[in-house]
């Protein structure tokens, strides 16, 4: 089931990189101009408190009765081990008959892709996840799909489509009937961007990218990672965002922590 995707507005991040409630356009470049926050990125716009807003985890809605699939094979793209944790969870309590794809070019440099990778497939043979591996590590092919739209944002919707492309493919291919990604369970992802780049190519393959919103389940996801001794990662994956997390003046954009 795909659900409506709510208008973008002004993304606000706190001191310690946790995403708020997003407010308009004018009250973010008013906290700007009052001294209150950083600004993060313009286009989409994102600014950055100097303050910590703690966020109690909210209560996980009470559901009579969960979507049931009835089994339907579900490829699901994995970004990393922490937010397969969760995501497998759920997609399992939603009778999904989940198995996992892996495709993460973007991962920079190869040691941390191979760290990654080698995490998830730790932790999915722990939970029985039957995972599927692009043989490739496409990095030229990434940096080529990259170059001139560098900036945070504009370089990430290209990030997405070029691995969910590629899941999309892979579950055409292997007879899946829908697809998904672990990225919507980061608050750092744009949930807009990947529900529409999801959409598009898994139309243009015959499936459907299945949406829902992960990211109620992403303090539970760093607990279960934390339990199975996962690595987590202090970057999202790219060569900017490892530069970006280091240094908040980088030119390409915001500041990510994960
Ligand atoms: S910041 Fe993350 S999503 Fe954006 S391009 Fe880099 S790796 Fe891809």
């Amino acid at each position: 089931m795909v659900r409506p995707i709510p208008a973008p507005r002004a993304t606000v991040l706190d001191a310690e990189g946790r995403r708020l409630s997003p407010t308009t356009p004018e009250r973010a470049l008013a906290l700007v101009a009052e001294g209150r926050a950083d600004l993060v990125a313009k286009d989409p716009l994102a600014v950055r408190l100097h303050r910590s807003v703690h966020v109690p985890p909210p209560e996980p809605a009470a559901e009579e009765s969960p979507p049931d699939h009835g089994d339907a094979p579900l490829l699901l793209h994995v970004c990393c081990g922490p937010c397969a944790t969760y995501s497998v969870r759920r997609l399992r309590e939603l009778r999904w008959h989940v198995e996992g794809y892996w495709c993460n070019p973007n991962i920079h440099p190869f040691s941390e892709h191979e760290r990654r990778r080698e995490h998830v497939a730790g932790y999915a043979e722990r939970v029985g996840l039957p995972m599927h591996w692009d043989p490739e590590y496409r990095l030229v092919e990434f940096l080529r799909a990259i170059a001139g739209h560098e900036r945070y944002g504009e370089r990430c919707a290209l990030c997405y489509r070029m691995r969910l492309e590629r899941t999309a493919a892979e579950a055409a291919a292997r007879g899946f009937q829908a697809i998904t990604t672990t990225l919507l369970i980061s608050p750092y992802q744009d949930q807009a961007a990947l529900c529409r780049i999801g959409e598009e190519v898994a139309a243009a393959h015959g499936v459907a990218f299945f949406y829902e919103n992960l990211r109620r389940g992403y303090a539970e996801s760093r607990r279960l990672a934390r339990e199975a001794d996962l690595y987590m990662q202090r970057y999202c994956g790219c060569l900017f965002s490892e530069w970006e997390a280091l240094d908040r003046d980088a030119p390409t954009g915001r500041r990510p922590s994960g």
